[in-house]
Parts: structure tokens; sequence; C-alpha cells
């Protein structure tokens, strides 16, 4: 069999776009045409997903035609890896790497990869946050490719016809944003497309989710940020945010739309909206979709697997502790609800468990009948009968908490005189510092010991350097999303589930608190090393596979034997394809 008529099962599409011509194929299983030589031949010459560069054998390059185009040297995967490796480490300023990883995933798709998996814990921070705020405020100049769906207030009505001019068909994820709160950097607008685009790229390089089955989408509305709508080279639309109903009918089309193009199976994550969209949109739509919310629920879920851990160190049950939260906004809110539910699991009530959990937000503490007013639907839950406080000072005098949890990128708030009440008041205190960027950290990870004294168990949102304290060298955790959300997305789309329900944060949370080892506690570090996170990733996957079987959840049949091994056997394929048979 000739190695052109083994490739079936592909279905091909043309995408033209801004001048661009690139030949993508996808699986289709249900129609496989045959295709001849001169198409494969094509597509291993120019789409992004089979292009190995110097990696082409002298064979390959006799069949494809290609050879004399490319240098006599064949470099192994290895050597390629290093290559790249070697031109960023020449690179200075992190913007540049961001934008040479960005080409490369353009020309080389798995090479992308490949580099990502070689270096994940200094190139995640390039890929993504910080370096991603960076991009997104620089994403008008240094637009390149689209990669992503651009689909604008002005498509209202068409919808449907703007998603299936995407090339690929088989799309399994969306990261979705409308760009208005892009990390703490405010309404980007359509520069906001960084994000998703981002996130998508650690689905696949954190839970091997295969690339084109993602779909990074920005829901142009317009912006709100002067300087933006005055840029000349803004690529967005130019027009002041649209919001009320026109904004939901939008939201709504677009959620019908990616349903009828791609299924209901296919997973819509919500990215950096503003705060008083985010939690209407998600409980709009949680029961009736497969999506959920990063910004509340990945952080719910990684916090409170931070919080879990530190119990092994206080030798506390969850609902024995008082929570006081810096903030009520997403995150805090996420976290309080996600905490309320794993005390509901130790047996308190829903009730008694609220009580352990107090916010201050930049009101005050967050009571019944406050004078200062500001409590919306997502607050009043945890508003307790209690005098009016107003500083986070006073709170933790009157409340006495035994786990401070900072999420309102006010920085420095965790003040000496606070970090060391805490440590008069608890034995071992639980201090995170979760927000981001580091210039907004509530404390420093050296703060949070050297106030406490060492007794400090400290994780934060940004990393920190290890602190040497009382003769002993401490490694603090860092709560990042991307423990949660790639394993959650593998898990979810693996067992086709059609909704996402908040216990899968609960038990992906639990699951990765069981992942930091007593070495892990013992450096000071209340997760598991950054190093091993698409191991966290599969585990967590396999976790919601589980939970999917046991609860008529998911829609994959038949069952699988071996759990563990269908998820495995779900991952990307980092290995270049064969000339003589592509495969993914
Ligand atoms: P948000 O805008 O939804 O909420 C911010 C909250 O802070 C609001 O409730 C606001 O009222 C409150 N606030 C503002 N000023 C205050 C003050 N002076 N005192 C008390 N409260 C005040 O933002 P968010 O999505 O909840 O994110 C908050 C922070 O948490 C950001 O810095 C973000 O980077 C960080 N974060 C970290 C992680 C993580 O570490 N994994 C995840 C998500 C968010």
């Amino acid at each position: 069999m000739s190695w052109c008529n083994r490739v079936t099962g592909l279905k091909k599409s043309v995408f033209v776009v801004a001048g661009l011509n690139r030949v993508m194929f996808t699986r289709n299983f249900s129609n496989s045409p045959k295709y001849n030589e001169e198409e494969v031949t094509r597509l291993m010459k120019t789409s992004k997903h089979f292009y190995k560069g110097l990696a082409f054998t002298k064979e390959e390059r006799q069949r494809l035609g290609i050879h004399g185009l490319l240098p006599a040297v064949v470099k192994t995967d290895a050597e390629q890896v290093d290559h790249c490796l070697l031109l960023l480490r020449r690179l200075e300023r992190d913007l540049d790497k961001y934008m040479y990883l960005n080409g490369l995933a353009e020309r080389n798709e798995r090479l992308f990869y490949k580099v990502l998996a070689a270096d994940i814990v200094n190139l995640m921070p390039i890929v993504y946050t910080p370096t991603v705020g960076l991009a997104c405020q620089n994403y008008s100049l240094i637009f390149e490719h689209p990669k992503g769906l651009y689909i604008t207030i002005k498509d209202k009505g068409h919808v449907y016809d703007v998603l299936k001019n995407w090339p690929e068909t088989d799309i399994r994820a969306i990261v979705v944003t409308d760009g208005e709160r892009i990390l703490g950097l405010g309404d980007l607008g359509a520069n906001g497309m960084g994000i998703p685009v981002g996130k998508m790229a650690l689905y696949s390089a954190l839970a091997g989710i295969k690339p084109y089955q993602c779909l990074p989408i920005t829901l142009d509305v317009g912006t709100n940020t002067e300087s933006i709508l005055n840029d000349p080279l803004y690529i967005g639309l130019r027009q002041k945010r649209v919001r009320g109903q026109e904004y939901d009918e939008f939201i709504d089309e677009f959620m019908k739309a990616a349903v009828r193009r791609f299924g209901r199976n296919c997973l819509i994550q919500f990215e950096d909206f503003g705060n008083a969209n985010a939690f209407r949109l998600l409980d709009k739509y949680r029961n009736d979709y497969c999506t959920f919310n990063d910004d509340i629920q990945g952080t719910a879920s990684v916090a409170l697997a931070g919080i879990l851990a530190s119990l092994r160190i206080t030798k506390t049950k969850l609902k024995d502790n008082k929570i006081l939260f810096q903030g009520a906004g997403s995150a805090a809110l996420g976290i309080a609800n996600l905490c309320v539910m794993a005390m509901e699991q130790e047996g308190l009530s829903r009730e008694e468990a609220k009580k352990n959990i107090w916010l201050v937000d930049s009101k005050g503490l967050i009571v019944k009948n406050r004078p200062a007013g500001g409590l919306n639907d997502q607050k009043l839950p945890f508003a307790h009968e209690h005098a009016p406080v107003n500083t986070l000072e006073e709170a933790v005098n009157t409340i006495k908490p035994s786990i401070l949890v900072g999420a309102a990128a006010v920085a420095g708030v965790f003040t000496k005189d606070i970090l060391k009440k805490m440590a008069e008041i608890n034995e071992r205190p639980v201090i995170f510092a979760l927000s981001n960027p580091t210039s907004k950290a509530e404390c420093t990870a050296q703060e949070a010991y050297t106030h406490t004294n060492g007794k400090a168990v400290f994780a934060s949102g940004s990393p920190f350097d290890p602190v040497t304290i009382n003769g002993k060298t401490l490694h603090p955790g860092q709560g990042n999303n991307s423990y949660i959300f790639p394993g959650v997305a593998l898990g979810v789309l693996a067992a086709g589930m059609l909704t996402i329900p908040e216990e899968v944060f609960l038990f992906s949370a639990e699951r990765l608190a069981k992942l930091c080892s007593e070495e892990d506690l013992e450096k000071g570090s209340l997760y598991p090393p950054l190093t091993t996170i698409r191991n966290c990733s599969i585990e967590i996957a396999i976790a919601i596979v589980e939970y999917a079987w046991k609860n008529n959840l998911a829609t994959v049949h038949p069952k699988p034997d071996d759990l563990e091994a269908f998820v495995k056997s779900q991952v990307y394929n980092l290995n270049y394809p064969s000339a003589s048979l592509p495969t993914w």
C-alpha cells in the first residue's frame, strides 16, 4: 500500500485568512476520503501540524520533493529542541521570547510543544502569565497570525456562519473572552486574544489536549479603554463596549451557535470576563452547557487544594478553621463557595459552614445591613450578623482567623502587624497571598515567614524565591490555576460530559492536595513541583472520568475497561508523524 493511500479518515479544508492560504486537515471517521499523494505531500510540506523542518529524513525529503530545499543536516527531535532553547536563551526580553515561541507554533506546532515540554517551568511564564499580559498590552503591535477566531458584535445574527469559517471541524474545547478584565490589566478589548490563545496552548502543553481540537475565541463587543480606542494600530472594533440586552443576546447566540457547530460536548471555558458578567453567565449556562469559568472555579479549586494540603501541617479539619478573605471578587467568592462545599462534605450544614467564612471588600467586612452597602447577590450569602468593621487589621483582630487569603490585588495589605497577629492567634497561621502579578501580592514570602518567625504556612499566586529562616530553607508553592484547568478539561472531554458539576472542582482539589507529598510539605510547599504538572493533569482527568462514569455523566460508550489507560490514550502525541503515515 502506498504511503498516501494509507492516509484515510482525513477531511480537508482550505483556510484563507489575511492573504494566508493554509491547508489544514482534521480527522473525520464517518467520512474517510482517500487522498492522493500530491495532497498529502502538500500537507506535510505546508501544514504546521505536520511540518518537521530539519527533522525530515533524507527519505522523506525525496518523497516530498523537498530535497535541496533544506540544508544537508538531518536533526533529531532533541537537537531541534536544544536549538530552540538556545535561541530563546539569547533573547533578553520576555516579549521577544513570546513572539519567537508564537512564530514557532505557526511553523512547526509539534516542535513548539516539544520545546514547552522540555522546559515547562521556565516557559509557562512566557506563554502565559506574566508575559502574556505584556503581550496583550502590545497585541495590536505584535499581531501577525489570527491564532483564534474574532467574533464581533456586528456579527450578531450570523455568529454560526463565522464559526463555520474556522477551518478545523473537530473542535472539542473553546476558551472565550470578551476582553473586559484581562488579568489585572483591565479592559483590553480585542487585544485580550492573547489570553485564550495562551490558555489553549496550556491545554495542549499541560494536559495533551490536541491543539487542532482547541479554538481560542474573542467576542469583540468594543472597549471602554480610551488609549486603546485611540491607538491607530488597534485590531478590534473601535467603539465603546456594548452592554445590556444586546450583549446578552450576542452571548446567547454564541453559546447556541457553538453547540450547533461543534456539538453539546464541546467544552466552553469562560476567561477574563468582567466580574458582573462572569458570575451571571456562569449561573445562566452551567446547567445546560459544558462550561466553566476558570477565574472563579479553577481558582477556587487550586486554592482549596493548597488549603487542604495545609491541614496536614495544622493537623485540623477544614471545618475547624475560620477563613478570612481580603477581597470579594471572582477569586475570593469562588474559593469561599468551594470551601463551604468542602466543609459540607465534612458534615457541616451549609449555614454552619458559611459561619466559618468571612470576607472583607473595599467597603470593609461583609456584614448584614452594612452602612456602606455594596452587597450583591454573590456577597449576601456570606454577610454575617456582626457590627461593621472597616479595615482588614480590625477584622483579623475581631474574627481571629486561622486562614488568611488575599485576592483583592491590594499590594502589601498583609502588614507586619497583621502577620504578627496571625502568628499570635495560631500555632501555624495559613497565609495565602494570591494576588497577581508579584507587585500586587499581599505580602512576599520573606515577609510572611519573617513576621511570623517561620510559623506561616504560605502560598502565593505569583512565584517567590526560596526563603531561609531559622536555619531552614523554605520553597513556597505557587497556587497556579494551571494545576487544575487543563486536567479538568482533559477529564471532561475524555468522558464526553455535557455539563460540569461544581463537585468536579472539589474533588480535583482533593486529588491535587494528595499529590502534594510529605517531602513537598517539609520543604514549605503546599503544591507538588511545577515540573510534575503534566502528571497532575492526568491524575485529575482520571478522577473526573471515574466520577463521570460513576454518576452517569459520561456520554462516551462503552465504558473503557481501564480508565487510566483510556485517559492516557487521549493525550496528544508529541512524536512527529512519519511521511509514510501521518498520524496525530
Ligand atoms: P475581581 O476584580 O473579581 O475582585 C477584586 C475584589 O477585590 C473585589 O471584590 C473588590 O471589591 C476587592 N477590593 C478592591 N479593593 C479592595 C480593598 N482595598 N480592600 C478590600 N477589597 C478590595 O478580581 P479577581 O478575579 O477576584 O482577582 C483578584 C486577584 O486575585 C488578582 O490579583 C488576581 O491576579 C488574583 N488571582 C490569583 C489566582 C491564583 O493565584 N491562582 C487566580 C485568580 C485570581
